[in-house]
């Protein structure tokens, strides 16, 4: 029987495992650091939308709208459900040019969309008070996920479907042979493999590293919060405002309690190196002036914001790569090993394609996705080594939400 050891048990990692197990591929395990969504994935927004910018996004961010749906229905008894409000993304005059451009390949793949104005959108949604100028593009099949059920209910069917999930399992190191990895090395037992996936977000960087791999990847500290109980729920889907400079959605702490989930970027923040595989995100904290920053700009998009305060907060890190995209794939270096890093801030929408693609790749199946351009192996040496080499802010790497 193969062996398949999954390093990580975020989304990304966890959904590698479920969709392993699914298979039937072999033996599936997860050795996490910590305990099981201990990254970001505990900490995300969980905004999700196929309304992507480049082709191979589109066409895996499709498949990963089906697959939350599926998820939906077989995570339903473990109290995990798919949010389907709608995701509506909002531009103004400035930036609705580039994301025109993109329509046709929407078209191409059918991916459906609706173009609103101002007065649609309230229409749609009167708790919304978009400015008169700015323009909405709807994701009818978008929406959100709460990581607070989603995490826990995906380890759960987890470990029902035979995969075993081991916490506090540091991975230290892999065994190499002839250019393939054997083995990998936790703190107590080195453990035979025949495939291993590589899910452990802003620590990639610093993990392959160990392997002698460079990949041009920096992290960035990212923020978002969850208000008080609202004395009345906020029907409204979720949205990414650009023009804003910032990102709500309804949201939900407790079973029937209505808030609002908000976040945004921190432009000007330099990157956060994560050298140490023992770092933890407990660490990282943010500017307290976000939080009024984000009131005072999305409070007269969605007016019910006004005057209702913070209750929680989450800080995590966003990945980007060199150009943007995700880094998903083999490493010609190296057999036996598969990468998915550098979702940007779109690691929650991605983690159920990406746990199939690099599922798909583990198993040796041709993937569901043409995925060479996330290919790993695209950056020169060259070009990684001079990224690397400086230090970049927020604001340079950052170029879409979700
Ligand atoms: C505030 C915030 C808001 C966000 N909002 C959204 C959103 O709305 N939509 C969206 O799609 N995405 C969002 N994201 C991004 C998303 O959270 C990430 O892209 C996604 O969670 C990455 O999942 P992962 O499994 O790769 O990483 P993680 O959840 O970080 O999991 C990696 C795991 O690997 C473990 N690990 C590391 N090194 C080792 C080792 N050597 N051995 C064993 N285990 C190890 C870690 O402990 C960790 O648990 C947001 C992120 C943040 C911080």
């Amino acid at each position: 029987m193969s062996r398949f050891i999954v390093i990580g048990g975020g989304v990304i990692g966890l959904n590698a495992a479920y969709q392993l197990a699914r298979k039937g591929a072999g033996k599936v395990i997860v050795l996490e650091k910590g305990v099981v969504g201990d990254g970001s994935s505990s900490r995300a927004a969980g905004f999700i939308t196929g309304l992507m910018w480049t082709e191979t996004a589109i066409k895996a961010r499709k498949i990963s709208l089906r697959l939350y749906r599926e998820l939906t229905a077989d995570l339903d008894r473990y109290g995990y459900r798919f949010q389907d409000v709608g995701c509506l993304n909002i531009f103004d005059a400035t930036s609705w040019p580039g994301r025109e451009e993109i329509l046709p390949v929407y078209d191409r793949h059918d991916v459906p969309y609706e173009i609103l104005d101002a007065e649609e959108i309230r229409r749609r949604w009167p708790d919304l008070a978009p400015e008169e100028d700015h323009i909405g593009l709807h994701d009818e099949l978008g929406g959100y996920s709460e990581p607070h059920e989603f995490v826990p209910a995906l380890a759960r069917r987890c470990r029902d479907l035979g995969v075993e999930i081991r916490e506090h399992a540091r991975v230290e190191g892999l065994e190499i042979e002839s250019g393939r990895v054997v083995g990998v090395r936790t703190s107590l037992v080195t453990v035979e493999v025949d495939m291993v996936v590589c899910a452990v977000h802003s620590w990639t960087r610093a993990f392959m590293e160990l392997c002698g791999l460079r990949l041009p990847i920096k992290s960035f500290v990212h923020q978002r919060y969850v208000t008080t109980e609202l004395p009345e729920a906020a029907v409204i889907p979720a949205i990414n405002a650009n023009p804003q400079g910032g990102y709500i959605r309804p949201a939900r702490l407790g079973s029937g309690d209505s808030r609002l989930l908000a976040g945004g970027e921190t432009e000007n923040r330099p990157e956060m190196r994560v050298d140490d595989l023992d770092f933890h995100m407990a660490g990282l904290s943010a500017p307290e002036s976000l939080r009024d920053r984000l009131s005072a700009n999305l409070a007269p998009l969605v007016p019910k914001l006004a005057g209702i305060s913070w209750e929680t907060e989450q800080v995590g890190l966003i990945s980007f790569s060199l150009d943007g995209e995700p880094v998903l794939g083999t490493l010609p270096q190296l057999s036996g090993l598969v990468v998915g890093a550098a979702f940007h801030s779109g690691g929650f929408a991605y983690s159920p394609v990406a746990g199939l693609l690099l599922a798909e790749l583990a198993a040796d199946e041709e993937t569901s996705v043409d995925i060479s351009s996330f290919s790993p192996a695209r950056f020169s040496a060259q070009d990684t080594d001079a990224y690397l080499a400086r230090t970049v802010v927020e604001g340079e790497a950052f170029r879409r939400r979700h």
